[in-house]
């Protein structure tokens, strides 16, 4: 079954990771695909090993004029974008009294200003188009519930679901729905980070974190990136059509836990 044929996405960090797995989700299902990153190089790397449906464009969504441009190379490269999935993100972690302005800044421009002028950007060629279109904003459980070390990171996720419900009132009227997807926690290389501080912070072992945090997910572990693969290929098909503003869970029952 192909849901996206003929589809062009644009997948912001999707060089490595969860956004990679959209991808190649993507292109199982028909779509064209532009693998939108800061790191070029990886990105060249995934669009070659996904094959001639992909391509690698540069894209810091930190900058307005790099924005622009992987807009532009993607439109030129595929002539539309149907899809956009907002996916690039940093973590960040520190106690209340250690976090430093700077990281605060770097870590709200990417997750939330990247996330709005994304939108913003690629919602103007959909308009222009006049076709609509899909757009997929990746929250987290993070931005549903704070967690005593991670406020920074918590709180973009939390402003993330709040520029989905509001642009995705916005947007409708254009055809263009935007909704999100909150994980739990996914397994990834990033988890070589996350150890690293709770080894600094909670005293713990390097990957007693990542163990605990798998044993605590109802389902029985750890999410991987597959996992939410199926929520983001309907979010982007037409048997999404009449859904508006939502952010959905897609963690192993974490929200109820
Ligand atoms: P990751 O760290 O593996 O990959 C992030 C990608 O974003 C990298 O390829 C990186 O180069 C790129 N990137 C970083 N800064 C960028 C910038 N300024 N411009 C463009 N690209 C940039 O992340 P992941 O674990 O695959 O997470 C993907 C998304 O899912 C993120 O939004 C994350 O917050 C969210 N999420 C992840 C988890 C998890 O446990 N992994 C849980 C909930 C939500």
């Amino acid at each position: 079954m192909s849901r996206l044929t003929g589809k062009a996405a644009i997948i912001t960090g999707a060089a490595r990771g969860i956004g990679k797995a959209f991808a190649q989700a993507y292109i199982r299902e028909g779509a064209y695909v532009a693998i939108a990153d800061i790191d070029l190089d990886r990105a060249k790397q995934t669009a070659a090993e996904l094959g001639d449906k992909a391509i690698a464009v540069h894209c810091d969504v930190t900058s307005q004029t790099s924005i622009d441009a992987a807009v532009e190379a993607t439109i030129a490269a595929f002539g539309q974008i149907d899809i956009l999935i907002n996916n690039a993100a940093i973590f960040s972690a520190a106690p209340i009294v250690e976090i430093e302005r700077s990281d605060y800044t770097r870590v709200f421009d990417i997750n939330v200003s990247g996330t709005l002028f994304m939108m913003q950007a690629v919602a103007r060629h959909m308009i222009a188009r006049g076709k609509g279109g899909k757009i997929i904003n990746m929250a987290s459980q993070a931005g549903r519930r704070g967690e005593p070390l991670v406020a920074v990171y918590c709180a973009t996720k939390a402003a993330v679901i709040s520029l989905t419900q509001s642009a995705g009132q916005n947007l409708i009227q254009h055809g263009i729905n935007v909704n999100a997807i909150a994980p739990g926690v996914v397994d990834g290389e990033h988890w070589e980070a996350v150890d690293a501080f709770f080894a600094k912070y909670e005293n713990k072992a390097l990957g007693q974190k990542k163990k605990e945090v798998g044993e605590s997910v109802p389902y029985g572990r750890m999410g991987v990136a597959e996992d939410l693969t199926g929520m983001a290929i309907f979010l982007a098909s037409a048997e999404a059509d009449y859904i508006v503003a939502q952010t959905y869970n897609v963690d192993g029952g974490q929200w109820m836990s």
